[in-house]
């Protein structure tokens, strides 16, 4: 019989592991959206995330604006950055340029995306790379090259997870098997697309260790107070908000209300996933702090305590209805 593992019976590692806390944010459009993020990205950084990733647009529509609030983020604050980068329409060498420039500015996560693809229903230019598989397998040959200058720290990449099927597949076994394939190709860690049923985290999670799937998968929740909002990522994501959480939020009479129903559902999704054994949890905010913060302060995440920022916002179960006016985010 081998002898106990030191590492097993070390009393750092017994109990429950921390539960990440990320946040979605995305390049400002114009210079009045800039402002208002960076109130947003204050109050987030208050409650010190582990990341927060910045998304980016498909054939790199918003390259410039990405690039530019990534390096404001770590030049700035105390957020570390995970950069989404999308490989539909681009060749292997503007990626890898691209790759380049993220490590430059001091990125070291990067999550790795096919992109929508083009609108007009056209094929991708021809040389681009095809799946977000082949993103992985470039940002880790240029990581490579690089190997010298990443010493203090490598990249980690991730990748896109669909708890319901992604529209162009042809059923959620396939969608496991792709992320299976980015595991395989370097993957490190993948994210959920949104998700409305509290089991449909859990289930995505069982479909995907059975098959092998060893990498983290966190679960992306998006605080679910705007009818306009829930409408409108049915229509981009293809996937369905349930039709009593629609019915609650239109027969709602204030705001303040609708605030309260979406919050509260969002909760039950976090928690759901949670107790599923999520590893974290990302926050879809769309450049907005007032629901998130609210649904942080509903759940008891166990976090670290890094004491990098004085504010603790785990401190109870309170909905601020003026953090939304104050902000004029209230639900449409
Ligand atoms: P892939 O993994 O390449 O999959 C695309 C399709 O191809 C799927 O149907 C898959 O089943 C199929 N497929 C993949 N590999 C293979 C293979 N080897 N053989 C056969 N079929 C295959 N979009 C943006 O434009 N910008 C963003 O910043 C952004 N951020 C996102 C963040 C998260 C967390 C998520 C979940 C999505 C995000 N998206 C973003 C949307 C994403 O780009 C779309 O969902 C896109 O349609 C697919 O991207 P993917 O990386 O999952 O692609």
């Amino acid at each position: 019989m081998s002898p106990p593992s030191l590492i097993d019976a070390h009393p750092n590692l017994a109990g429950a592991a921390p539960v990440a806390l990320s946040y979605e944010l995305f390049p400002p459009r114009s210079p009045a959206a800039a402002e208002s993020l960076w109130t947003t990205i204050g109050e987030l950084e208050a409650t010190d995330p582990d990341y927060v990733s910045v998304t980016y647009g498909s054939s790199g529509s918003n390259h410039g604006t990405a690039i530019e609030l990534i390096n404001r983020l770590v030049q700035e604050t105390t957020l570390r950055p995970l950069a989404h980068l999308t490989c539909v329409g681009n060749s292997p060498q503007e990626l890898a340029e691209i790759i380049g420039e993220l490590l430059d500015v001091g990125v070291r996560g990067i999550l790795a995306l096919r992109g929508d693809q083009p609108k007009d229903g056209g094929a991708p230019p021809e040389g681009s790379l095809r799946y977000a598989q082949d993103l992985i397998e470039l940002i880790r040959r240029v990581e490579q090259r690089r190997s010298a200058l990443l010493c203090a720290g490598k990249v980690a990449v991730g990748v896109a997870a669909y708890p319901t099927r992604h529209p162009e597949s042809p059923s959620e076994a396939h969608d496991v098997e792709v992320l299976m394939a980015k595991q395989r190709s370097g993957a490190d860690f993948a994210i959920t697309q949104v998700f409305f049923h509290t089991e449909q985290y859990a289930d995505l999670l069982t479909r995907a260790r059975r098959a092998g799937v060893t990498i983290p998968i966190i679960p992306g929740v998006m605080p679910l107070t705007s009818l306009r909002r829930l409408a409108r990522l049915a229509e981009l994501t293809g996937v369905e908000p349930q039709p009593e959480l629609i019915e609650r939020l239109a027969a709602a009479d204030t705001d303040a209300e609708r605030i309260r129903i979406g919050v509260s559902a969002t909760v039950d999704l976090a928690n759901a996933a949670l107790d599923a054994g999520a590893p974290g949890l990302h926050l879809y905010t769309f450049n907005e702090h007032a629901a998130a913060l609210d649904v942080l302060d509903k759940l008891a995440l166990p976090r670290p305590r890094t004491g990098r920022h004085s504010g603790n916002r785990n401190s109870g179960a309170r909905i601020d209805a003026s953090r939304h006016a104050a902000t004029g985010q209230l639900a449409s």
